[in-house]
């Protein structure tokens, strides 16, 4: 899950990491007044589950009241066009202090599947331009894993820091790490982070992302989730249960188990398509759950197809058969819906699914899929 900047600077605060002083702002008319009582020069920020929103226009500096009123007017409700994120609309800006920066720095810690353990990402070389960084001066960016002997002064110092400011970012590194490991977060990104003409550092941007299968044990992180930032259709399949992932392509996919979804990703692939999503609707569905998955599934209007890919181990094939033909019974469905089923009672699943006068392509094997597909 993610959350938003001032609700992670927020949250910053509480672990004692330095942020600017700011005000947010949700209603255009509201904006005068809070603008008249805060402070300038100050930074008006579009507050979007986006990085990039410098270079998308939605992070810009006003001098003064009138021109903060007039930037801040501009990117309330603006459409924000990201490239991390796609078109978003502004709902909220943060309205913040404007910071005298001496140099930008990034500071992230990301949980490491591959070696169970956080890793530390530490550059002098912060900022909009960190991507580029990394790919012609990688050098610039030091990577650490932290292990149980974790020192951030020494750290720091790794890095190319030794100056009176690594104290404070070998404390800020302390902060992040306890923030990240007692709130389950899988991303905390500070970039930049900022070295002030004062000689302070302080986090001028924020951003966490949490581990979902982790939000039970955190209400608190939970209150945080905005339900206008989220994919509708995500937003439904988590409400009904279902594991779904939108995606780009055109074949809906509808399976059972996570790595089969996978295969079957690859197989829509092989076919020469993309596919419209990820649905494992998990291992014990119910015929009521398939139907509701199946509704959700066909609610995507780019679909051409829809393939019903199912392994009937504990979800049996008749049960399968049963909420897919309810599903679409009365739902006029244009686009065909190729089904592969197999395991347990899957002559009956067929036969439920031949016999119920809807049209339905039920296949034997993935090869027969593949040509199928090709062919729509
Ligand atoms: P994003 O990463 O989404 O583009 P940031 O919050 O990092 O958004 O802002 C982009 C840039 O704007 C920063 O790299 C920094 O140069 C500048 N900036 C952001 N906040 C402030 C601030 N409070 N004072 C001065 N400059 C700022
Ligand atoms: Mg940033």
């Amino acid at each position: 899950m993610k959350i938003h900047e001032y609700q992670a600077k927020e949250l910053f605060k509480q672990y004692g990491i330095k942020v600017p002083k700011s005000v947010l702002c949700e209603k255009k008319e509201n904006i005068e007044h809070t603008i008249k009582d805060f402070s300038v020069p100050c930074v008006i920020k579009a507050q979007v589950h986006s990085g990039a929103r410098g270079k998308a226009g939605g992070v810009k500096l006003a001098q003064d009241y009138q021109n903060a009123i007039e930037i801040a007017n501009e990117i309330l409700g603006m459409e924000l066009v990201s490239k991390q994120a796609g078109a978003k609309k502004v709902n909220k800006i943060l309205i913040e202090q404007a910071v005298d920066i001496e140099k930008e720095l990034y500071l992230s810690l990301t949980f490491d599947r591959a070696n169970e353990a956080i890793a530390l990402i530490l550059s002098t070389q912060g900022g909009m331009d960190i991507e580029e960084t990394a790919k012609t001066t990688p050098e610039k960016i030091y990577t650490e894993l932290i292990k149980d002997n974790f020192n951030p002064l020494e750290t720091v110092s790794k890095a190319g820091f030794h100056d009176n400011i690594s104290k404070q970012i070998a404390d800020i590194i302390s902060s992040l790490h306890k923030l990240a490991k007692e709130k389950d977060a899988l991303l905390v990104e500070i970039n930049p982070l900022v070295i002030t003409k004062q000689n302070e550092v302080i986090a001028l941007d924020a951003k966490i992302n949490f581990d979902d299968n982790a939000l039970f044990r955190h209400e608190d992180i939970l209150a945080l989730k905005d339900e206008a930032e989220e994919n509708p259709f995500e937003l439904q399949a988590q409400k009904e249960g279902l594991n779904y992932i939108k995606l780009d392509g055109t074949i809906g996919c509808m399976v059972n188990g996570a790595g089969l979804a996978m295969a079957t990703m690859d197989v829509i692939r092989l076919a020469g398509k993309n596919a419209a999503n990820f649905l494992d609707v998990g291992g014990g569905a119910s015929s009521e759950k398939i139907e509701k998955a199946f509704k959700l599934l066909i609610a995507d209007k780019n679909l051409e197809a829809v393939f019903i890919n199912i392994f009937g181990g504990i979800l049996r094939c008749d049960f399968l058969a049963e909420g897919v033909k309810n599903a679409i019974q009365n739902l006029n469905i244009k686009v065909p819906v190729i089904v592969r089923m197999e395991g347990t009672n899957k002559e009956n699943g067929a036969d439920i699914l031949n016999h119920s006068g809807l049209k339905f392509t039920v296949i034997k094997d993935l090869n027969e899929a593949i040509e199928v597909i090709k062919n729509i």
